[in-house]
């Protein structure tokens, strides 16, 4: 057993929606629950100094029931070692399936990784290369364009796809083969709009709970929770519309400052000096200051586990939008309910990033390419519906919206799962 498993979370969430949608069957609950394949592989990798080290990687099939498998690939080593990560990927691959589900893209989930952490081991280009090549050749009979399209994710760029894909390629007789993965740089068939895409999607999200709030944008406070690619197009995007952002952080703290500052100016500072914090006008504060300021908008980009009962207890936001996988605890989410804050839950929240995927693998597939603003505006139409459909649900059955779209996810999966029966 693995401390605070994170896939016994996610099968409570499951369970859960259950409970709303009344299923009672065991069984069906545990098929909705699992994931269809867990595949554990070692990595021999041979480093610069001549000896061999041995990696541990993962893919996670959760469910196909609407289409190929679809979810990134890691490279982490989380504090609970090898065997919380597997957890973990589990965990991840079952978000996946309910992420594709609530924008209504026709994939299903899956997530892989390696325990490695790139960036404190200082692998060598070398090394990531043969660390990545061999793990995709031993995944690479579970994987391809219509089986199980990866991603990037924690730790892996367009630079690690495009060795997947040259590597699936190569041992698939040298066939061309763009949509076996996603996230590809835009010279290897990678799609415009796929760089912005999870933070756009979480900025979509969030203007369309400030209209069921009747909040107005242009006169709203936001405040980010981490700089990474997720929350500083979140922010980019939210202030084009309208929104001020007052408050920001990274590893190195957090800050805060009233009169507001532009994203580009907070970027251009941090890439000068490496961090937010002493940005010219703000004050350095507490994470839990950060996270507890007011505002209209937290966009909550960062790490797992943030928003505690704690925190929660003094929340002074109307709405939190989370561009993180998994920012907030389960104990929180009754308190934050309470406090009628409207929370955007992570699954639906930053679906923007595999809705632009989806759109990648589409035009990898037809071989036409779209501009930026049509692949935006078909994932705005996807994330948009999404959010209306849970938001009708959460007001139909008078539940929280993290739950409504676990409900609307779960009934999307079940239905695709009763049309197509039990074969063989
Ligand atoms: N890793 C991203 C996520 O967690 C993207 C997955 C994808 O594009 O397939 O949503």
């Amino acid at each position: 057993m693995v401390k605070n498993d994170p896939f016994a979370n996610a099968t409570k969430q499951v369970n859960d929606a259950c409970d709303i949608i009344g299923i009672k069957d065991k069984e069906l609950r545990e098929y909705l629950a699992m994931p269809n394949k867990m595949m554990r592989v070692k990595i021999p990798v041979k480093m610069d100094n001549g000896k061999i080290r041995v990696f541990t990687g993962f893919r996670s099939q959760h469910n196909n029931d609407r289409g190929p498998y679809k979810g990134g690939i890691r490279y982490f080593n989380p504090e609970g070692g090898v065997e919380y990560m597997e957890r973990e990927v589990m965990a991840l691959s079952s978000w996946m399936t309910w992420k594709c589900a609530i924008v209504d893209i026709p994939l299903g989930g899956g997530k892989g990784g390696i325990y490695v952490n790139p960036k404190t081991e200082k692998l060598s280009d070398g090394e990531m290369e043969r660390l990545t090549r061999q793990f995709a050749y031993k995944i690479s009979e579970i994987i391809g364009p219509e089986k199980d399209i990866p991603a990037p994710d924690v730790y892996t760029t367009g630079r690690e796809m495009t060795q997947i894909m040259d590597t699936f390629s190569k041992l698939n007789g040298n066939k061309y083969s763009p949509g076996v993965i996603t996230g590809k740089p835009i010279s290897m068939g990678g799609s415009l709009a796929r760089n912005v895409a999870t933070g756009l999607g979480t900025a979509y999200c969030v203007r369309e709970a400030a209209k069921a709030l009747k909040i107005n944008l242009k006169t709203s406070k936001v405040v980010l929770q981490g700089f990474g690619n997720a929350s500083t197009f979140a922010g980019i995007y939210l202030e084009k519309m309208g929104a001020k952002v007052i408050g920001a952080s990274d590893s190195k703290g957090s800050i805060l400052f009233e009169k507001g500052a532009k994203v580009s100016k907070l970027m251009e500072y941090k890439e000068k000096t490496g961090s937010v914090v002493g940005f010219p006008g703000s004050k350095k504060v507490s994470t839990e200051e950060l996270l507890t300021a007011k505002c209209d908008i937290l966009v909550p980009g960062a790490l797992e586990n943030q928003i505690t009962a704690k925190i929660a207890n003094n929340l002074k936001c109307k709405i939190i939008g989370e561009a993180a996988n998994g920012p907030t605890l389960p104990e929180a989410d009754p308190i934050i309910a309470k406090k009628k804050i409207l929370v955007i839950p992570d699954i639906l929240a930053n679906s923007g990033g595999v809705c632009i995927s989806y759109l990648e693998w589409v035009q990898n597939n037809m071989g036409y390419y779209w501009s930026f603003d049509e692949v935006a505006n078909k994932m705005e139409k996807n994330i948009t519906k999404g959010f209306k459909d849970a938001y009708e649900l959460s007001k139909k059955h008078k539940i929280d919206m993290r739950k409504a779209t676990m409900v609307l996810a779960v009934e999307r999966v079940l239905e695709a799962f009763n049309q197509k029966g039990i074969w063989p």
